[in-house]
């Protein structure tokens, strides 16, 4: 779909997947104007496809956009297009248990601009690829490495929406962690280098007893709908969930700790390393994280009812 100055997307249309192209001036190749979302297609048992909050990723988008600075498809128009993109797939929606069709819509300023200024042009697409399961029994834990040097998010900028300018400089460290070993980076506030934000693509929640904590979204770090869900999902099986600065000192006290996001489902942390030293957290069976994951997986394949509405059936 395209949409120009006036700010409305016009009819899109589905064709086969390939490159596109654009004049060398478009605005998000030059000024990264553009904002990326992620959701998921899981094959029920009966054959039928299951989409999982798409109006939440629909607004978050628009949210993004706003900040960004871009028109935005209608929450319909976008779930339209991710349901016409499962449609015109299904062959490569795994079957049950085996993993998801992974749909990517992205909205980008397409139009040429040579002065820092919005796009006279943008467009909106999705494209779709089969993804293994995350979520396994077996899985190894995550080791995360606490980021001292490179921050991911300010205060005022562009850390609580999903542009795509959010994801190139935090490379650097992810890929010095990575050649460190670890599975990933967890970042800092940058203002005093102490409290706990998230991961490169994924929340982070801590366990102490019956009490459940996660950063705020206040800005810097993204609302994701997997933390969202999670945050009812642990109400309704009794703990209590804060939402509150976490300092990276508390890390010496929680029992487990665990990254949320559409990729990862619920993801165990094994360890968290910081200035050389390695803090252990329970994982495996019997783990509040894989009674959490468990429900949620449950929800988004239709083993467990949806009371909360979440579903989209789409076929
Ligand atoms: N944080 C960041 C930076 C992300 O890119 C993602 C992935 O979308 C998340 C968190 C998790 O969000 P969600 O649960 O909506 O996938």
């Amino acid at each position: 779909m395209k949409c120009c100055e006036d700010g409305n997307f016009v009819q899109g249309n589905l064709t086969h997947y390939g490159n596109i192209q654009f004049s060398p001036f478009a605005a998000v190749l030059n000024y990264g104007q553009g904002i990326i979302e992620g959701l998921k297609v899981n094959r029920k048992e009966d054959g039928r496809l299951l989409l999982f909050r798409p109006d939440q990723h629909a607004l978050r988008m628009k949210m993004g956009a706003q900040r960004m600075c871009m028109p935005s498809p209608s929450i319909h128009q976008f779930i339209h297009a991710v349901k016409q993109t499962a449609l015109a797939n299904i062959r490569w929606v795994p079957p049950p248990g085996k993993g998801s069709l992974y749909i990517r819509p992205l909205l980008i300023g397409s139009g040429p601009v040579l002065g820092v200024g919005p796009a006279p042009e943008y467009m909106f697409l999705t494209y779709a690829s089969p993804v293994g399961n995350y979520f396994k029994q077996d899985k190894t834990p995550l080791s995360l490495y606490v980021e001292e040097e490179e921050v991911r998010a300010f205060s005022g900028g562009v850390g609580g929406v999903k542009s795509v300018s959010n994801y190139g400089p935090v490379l650097k460290a992810l890929v010095r962690a990575k050649s460190l070993g670890f599975s990933d980076v967890l970042y800092l506030d940058s203002v005093n280098k102490k409290y706990l934000e998230e991961v490169s693509a994924a929340n982070i929640f801590t366990l102490k007893g019956n009490v459940i904590s996660t950063p705020p979204t206040s800005g810097t770090i993204l609302p994701g709908i997997t933390r969202k869900s999670i945050i009812e999902i642990a109400r309704g099986l009794g703990f209590q969930v804060e939402e509150r600065s976490i300092s990276v000192h508390e890390l010496t006290e929680a029992d487990e700790v665990f990254c949320t996001g559409t990729a990862v489902g619920v993801a165990a942390v094994g360890s968290v390393t910081y200035r050389g030293t390695r803090f252990e957290f329970k994982v495996g069976e019997n783990t509040v994280c894989q009674a959490l994951g468990s429900t949620l997986v449950g929800i988004q394949t239709g083993l467990i009812e949806d009371k909360e509405e979440w579903i989209i059936n789409i076929h």
